[in-house]
């Protein structure tokens, strides 16, 4: 008995017969003794199908109207969950981010939640009813509402169970934990048993969409031990937590990114200080700057690739044509059709040749590599887009050994 927050994300309450599933869930949850605070997404593909709205509308809309308009999704569901669980004869309350004292920055879009005012959360609890909050939002100080990106309720449900304290924070998903790879691509893809943070943090930062990168960073932070698991099937899912028993794996998992543009600047001069004002501008305008290549400079110039998210290219142009003299007339090559495909794994920090093996893996089926990157727990490489599934599979095959 204790207190538990669990999640449900947007598949797991796609139509009333899977509302009413979670709501079986939460129920036995709750009768068993404990106090249980619900996180819901929205329901299947609202999220996306109130972003196609607005873009039949607008083609640019403000990031304000934008979250004005996204977290309605999650009050679909937050109002539907409760009258389920209404349904079953239990207390239930539904309430939205702000009810619940989700305080964030300005940011809309992607805000940062500052704090959880938990006080009415405490009080609802108190009465003994479930709590049912949506997730994905809060609000900021000028009292407007705001998003916490995509995928943001995972972040959401780890926050609320760090501000309460509570026994377990179980993340319900469509699939039955984390695995080696997406398991809807991969058909080999292995359950983990139990997975760190740190590892967990690079597959959600490269590519697996299975948990929000932000609320495996705040988990860890608070020390906030994470369940994966399905809402379709009752078997045990994934734990992520600070020490993970290594079960032989020296790759832990693979992943593909295809939110990624490649901008390549051709023939800049080769002196000191080049660098640093391009990146420098890139900072300045709040853009993140992943993998960096320069080439070995010949007649006085250089080339300096480096790769930025799909939605940040145009800024990023822009941010190299505007009042930079060493630029001007040089050619800004800009390349979306690449995949950033990423080997993860605390194992291969002892383990020398991880890479090497992935390079055999991707020369063995031909496929070429545009960049590299490495860090102690991963090795990214940079391929072109058409590619990636089948690069995925090779370099899975060549380090999960199939049953
Ligand atoms: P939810 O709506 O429950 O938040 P998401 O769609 O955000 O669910 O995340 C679950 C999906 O993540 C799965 O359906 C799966 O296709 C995908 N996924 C990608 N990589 C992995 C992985 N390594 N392990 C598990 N699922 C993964
Ligand atoms: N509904 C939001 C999204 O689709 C938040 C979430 O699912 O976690 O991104
Ligand atoms: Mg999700």
């Amino acid at each position: 008995m204790g207190l538990i927050v669990q999640k449900f994300g947007g598949s797991s309450v796609k139509n009333a017969e899977r509302v009413m599933n979670v709501a079986g869930i939460v129920t036995e949850t709750y009768s068993k003794g404990n106090d249980v605070v619900v996180v819901v997404s929205a329901q299947g593909d609202t999220t996306d199908d109130l972003i196609e709205k607005a873009a039949e509308i607008s083609s640019k809309p403000s990031a304000r109207e934008m979250d004005m308009l996204l977290t309605s999704g999650e009050q679909i569901s937050v109002a539907l969950l409760a009258m389920a669980i209404e349904s079953l004869g239990f207390p239930v309350i539904s309430l939205l981010g702000w009810q619940a004292g989700f305080q964030t920055d300005s940011t809309y879009g992607s805000a940062r939640i500052k704090s959880i005012k938990a006080d009415r959360l405490r009080a609802e609890i108190g009465r003994r009813n479930i709590v049912v909050v949506a997730g994905f939002q809060g609000l900021n100080k000028y009292d407007d509402l705001t998003t916490l990106g995509r995928g943001g309720s995972d972040t959401s449900a780890v926050a609320i169970a760090a501000a309460l304290h509570a026994d377990r924070c179980q993340i319900f998903t469509d699939v039955e934990g984390v695995f080696t790879a997406d398991p809807r691509k991969i058909p080999g893809a292995k359950k983990l048993q139990e997975i760190t943070y740190d590892e967990m943090l690079e597959l959600a930062t490269l590519g697996a969409q299975v948990l929000n990168n932000r609320s495996v960073e705040m988990a860890k932070k608070y020390g906030i031990e994470l369940e994966v698991l399905s809402s379709y099937k009752r078997v045990p899912g994934t734990i992520v937590k600070e020490v993970a028993t290594m079960e032989k794996m020296l790759v832990r998992g693979v992943t593909k990114d295809t939110d990624v543009a490649r901008l390549s600047i051709i023939g800049v001069p080769d002196i000191p200080g080049i660098a640093f004002k391009i990146f420098s501008r890139l900072a300045a305008r709040k853009i993140n700057v992943d993998i960096i290549l320069q080439s070995v400079g010949r007649d006085n110039t250089k080339d300096i690739t480096f790769t930025v998210g799909k939605a940040n290219k145009d800024s990023a142009i822009e941010a190299l044509r505007s009042s930079f003299t060493e630029l001007e007339g040089k050619d800004i090559i800009c390349d979306t059709e690449v995949a950033k495909i990423s080997v993860v794994g605390a194992g291969m920090e002892s383990h020398p040749g991880t890479a090497a093996k992935m390079f055999e893996a991707l020369y063995e089926s031909d496929i070429n590599i545009q960049m590299i990157s490495t860090s102690e727990i991963k090795i990214s490489v940079l391929i072109d887009i058409a590619d990636a599934d089948r690069a995925v599979n090779v370099i899975h095959k060549a380090f999960i050994p199939e049953e």
